[in-house]
């Protein structure tokens, strides 16, 4: 399952264009699968970042943001994660 680039809509695998809006789909190959890929790498990498700084936060809590704010951020990135991590499950 994909998505459309300029509607967000829903499109089914073989599908060349939206029929909601009518643009054509990503192409099956090329860019799109290394670009998803490098934003779940991104999206990994600013999980743990923000992990990191929620802990850091509890310690030394005078250089960090405050606590609710990296924990706010650590489960909107997890649900990022997640969210990327079986798009690209559901590409491979
Ligand atoms: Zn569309």
């Amino acid at each position: 399952m994909t998505r459309c680039v300029s509607c967000n809509g829903i499109m089914k695998v073989g599908e060349t264009s939206c029929y909601v809006c009518g643009e054509r789909g990503p192409k099956q190959s090329g860019a799109n699968p290394s670009m998803r890929a490098r934003w779940a790498t991104l999206v990994s990498i600013a999980f743990f970042a923000s992990l990191a700084l929620t802990v850091a936060s509890l310690v030394v809590s005078d250089y960090t943001p405050p606590f609710i704010a990296c924990v706010t951020a650590s489960v909107v990135l997890l649900f990022l994660k997640r969210a990327s991590d079986q798009f690209t499950r559901v590409k491979q």
